[in-house]
């Protein structure tokens, strides 16, 4: 069982949607403790990525390189150069490859995963998208009783969720939610529910209830 191309395709496309449906949603809770740009940012990023796809041709690897390419460029502040450092990696660790197979995803988040904190500097439990991709990606090295792409893109999406809102009894020591210490505990940091997000509209495409 894998991935194949189309496939990915559909999970990108899908997941621009649901951003342009949350945008509101995460607009609000970056009001909270940052500038409140994320939901903008993320939803023009990502509708680019959705045009950009219109006329792709290429690889699982040439895929992630699109979205990696367009994030940097069109998604401001510092949520840009972090999925697009993700995706980057995402497209080496796969690169040159047609389909992704189930044994490729454990590679795939831990590249995405060490990518994000080398361009964020974090180590993990500064309240920001580390602290979902760092379990799932830690998650993923010690499970291989995974019957399928089914079974896995649940666990991914319904792990992320959880961490996104573990991400609410955090004290933010980086970025702009920094500045406000003690007051950002009871919100989740944005880019870990925007992550969350990603991850659900993957279980969406593959495994849908
Ligand atoms: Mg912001």
């Amino acid at each position: 069982m894998e991935m194949d191309v189309k496939q990915m395709v559909a999970w990108f496309r899908h997941y621009a949607d649901v951003l342009d449906d949350q945008k509101a949603l995460l607009t609000e809770l970056d009001a909270a403790i940052g500038d409140g740009d994320h939901g903008a940012n993320m939803a023009r990023g990502w509708r680019a990525v959705k045009e950009g796809l219109h006329e792709f041709s290429g690889n699982v690897g040439d895929s992630f390189m699109l979205v990696s390419k367009t994030l940097i460029s069109k998604v401001g502040g510092a949520s840009g150069p972090l999925y697009g450092t993700a995706f980057l990696r995402m497209g080496m660790a796969v690169k040159g490859k047609d389909a992704i197979e189930l044994s490729d995803w454990p590679k795939l988040l831990q590249a995405a995963s060490d990518g994000i904190a080398q361009r964020g500097k974090v180590s993990g439990g500064e309240k920001t998208m580390y602290d979902v991709w760092k379990p799932l990606s830690d998650g993923l090295m010690l499970r291989d009783d995974f019957e399928g792409e089914q079974s896995l893109v649940r666990w991914l999406a319904q792990t992320a969720a959880a961490k996104a809102e573990e991400t609410k009894e955090l004290r933010a020591t980086k970025g702009r939610a920094a500045y406000l210490g003690e007051r950002s505990v009871g919100h989740p940091d944005p880019g870990a529910v925007s992550t969350s997000l990603l991850f659900k509209s993957l279980q969406s495409t593959l495994a849908p209830d």
